[in-house]
């Protein structure tokens, strides 16, 4: 990275140098106007420096000086969430960790992976592939991080099975704001022990879903696992949302699936439209594909068995479902994961001129229909796709629904339509009893201001206690 020389340096560069080398921090502007956007619709802000950190005592050494200084630090990796999470509200320091990729260890009998925050998900796929291993990919960039994927309550291809990629992690190891170095989980017990957060108390929530306000994560352990030889997909499509929810409501009793999904026909689309246009005349409105994976083709033929009794109770209910193909570009998209097709961001909203931007929630399954039908008014009024998609959860009638919004952030016109048209299907969700995850700043204002007082002031407390400065990404939660 550029610095300025040693004569004219800014205080703050100094230290900084001083911390992580000459080639590992900056102010100049180009390198920080990289780093002062995303995909969505979130205003652009440039960080005042970006350092590139190597190892936890560089993290150490730059957040004790911040917390000294009270200067705001944001960490970032890739920067690809869709809710301007990394944008600095407040300036400060852009603290990028990608160089911190190393795989620290694959333990194929424990089925632990312990990684640093830089790994991607393309990464590990590669060394867990070796070991006929996996974790649940998210059908997102590759080039992502798996650890800020996982502390983020990401979603990826096994959450019907495993739940979220934060509740596959095991132990952690964290740099609080003030430059303080701790473990969670077993790792804090012995430090070779990766395999468990339980059955101490669960601290590892006091760094999951916080948007990095609260400390960086240095090291993180995450359960992996077989992957059996026999992948059979099942694909359907249905006329409305609510058969293809009363279908997957009753697939998932059966917990027979890894990834249990529904899309609609917007979402079915290499590139999503942008602007709206609607269906074909006699298209499906919704398409459905759940992944199974067993171990020998008789467990195979029991799976099959059970979702053709699904799919014949569905049609002697009179639904309009029925067993299609589902198209083969989208289906290799969201199943031969980490994704070359979706996750080639251009794909999703290269029609669009670059924006991309969701309202990505946590929502009973009984309400998906009502919420949907009131998203798809919202988003065509607005002129944007209802592209909206639905997943089941860990057995459960819960799960994940979440629209993926393409705008054209050339326009700012474009980009606050689309940006109000989203903060108004939050609204909707939230009503209907749904919760976002990896809200942008919008979205927090909305949970806040519904949030129960002893839940505000709690956040509050344990925010002041690990960050009494305010320095961790300070803004994002918007309290
Ligand atoms: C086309 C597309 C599809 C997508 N599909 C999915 C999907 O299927 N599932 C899904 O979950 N996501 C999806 N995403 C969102 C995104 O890819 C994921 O959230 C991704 O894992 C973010 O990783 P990142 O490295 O880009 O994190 P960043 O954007 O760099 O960071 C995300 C957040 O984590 C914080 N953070 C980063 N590192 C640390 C650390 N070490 N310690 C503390 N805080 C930290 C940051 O401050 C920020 O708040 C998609 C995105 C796109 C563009």
């Amino acid at each position: 990275m550029g610095t300025a020389t040693a004569k004219k340096m800014d205080p703050v560069l100094a230290e900084l140098v001083s911390i992580v080398g000459a080639e590992n921090a900056t102010n100049a502007k180009h390198i920080r106007y990289a780093y002062s956007y995303d995909l969505s619709f979130v205003e652009p802000k440039l960080p005042d420096y970006v350092v590139m950190v190597h190892n936890v005592e560089q993290i150490q050494g730059v957040l004790r000086f911040a917390n000294r200084e009270k200067i705001p630090v944001v960490p970032y990796t890739a920067g690809t969430n869709i809710g301007g999470l990394c944008i600095p509200e407040r300036g400060g320091i852009l603290m990028d960790l990608k160089r911190m990729n190393k795989i620290i260890e694959i333990d194929p009998e424990s089925l632990v992976a312990v990684i640093e925050p830089g790994v991607s998900h393309a990464q590990l796929a590669a060394a867990l592939y070796e070991h006929n291993l996996r974790f649940g990919w998210p059908v997102g960039p590759p080039s992502a991080s798996v650890a800020s994927c996982a502390i983020s309550h990401g979603i990826g291809g096994m959450n019907a099975r495993y739940g979220l990629q934060s509740q596959e992690i095991t132990s952690m190891e964290v740099v609080l704001p003030t430059g303080e170095l701790v473990r969670v989980g077993s790792c804090a017990i012995n430090p070779d022990a990766w395999h468990s957060v339980l059955p101490l108390p669960q601290m590892d929530g006091l760094f999951k879903g916080w948007l990095g306000t609260t400390g960086v994560v240095t090291k993180l352990g995450i359960n992996v696992h077989h992957i059996p030889p026999v992948l059979k997909i099942f694909t359907v499509s249905c006329d409305t949302v609510e058969d293809m929810y009363s279908y997957m409501l009753n697939l998932s009793n059966y917990e027979i699936c890894d990834d249990l999904t529904a899309v609609s026909w917007w979402l079915s689309q290499v590139p999503i439209p942008y602007p709206y246009k609607p269906m074909p005349a006699g298209a499906s409105e919704w398409f459905s594909y759940a992944t199974t994976y067993s171990f020998t083709e008789k467990e195979r033929e029991a799976r099959v068995e059970i979702w053709e009794k699904v799919v014949a109770e569905e049609k002697a209910k009179g639904t309009s479902i029925q067993v299609t193909h589902y198209p083969e570009e989208a289906l290799a998209a969201r199943t031969k994961l980490p994704s070359q097709i979706v996750g080639s961001t251009k794909n999703y909203c290269k029609q669009g001129g670059a924006g991309i931007s969701w309202p990505g929630t946590f929502t009973p399954a009984k309400k998906w229909a009502p919420v949907y039908n009131d998203w798809k008014k919202i988003l065509i009024e607005h002129n944007l796709s209802p592209s909206v998609r639905m997943s089941m959860y860990r057995g459960v009638h819960y799960g994940m629904l979440r629209a993926m919004i393409p705008f054209n952030k050339q326009s700012k016109q474009e980009t606050e339509n689309a940006r109000h048209a989203i903060v108004e299907c939050l609204k909707v969700d939230l009503a209907h009893g749904g919760m976002p995850y990896k809200p942008p700043v919008d979205f927090a204002r909305e949970i806040n201001g519904r949030a129960h007082p002893g839940y505000l002031s709690l956040l509050k407390q344990i925010k002041a206690l690990l960050d009494p400065n305010d320095i961790m990404n300070p803004g994002k939660l918007g309290i």
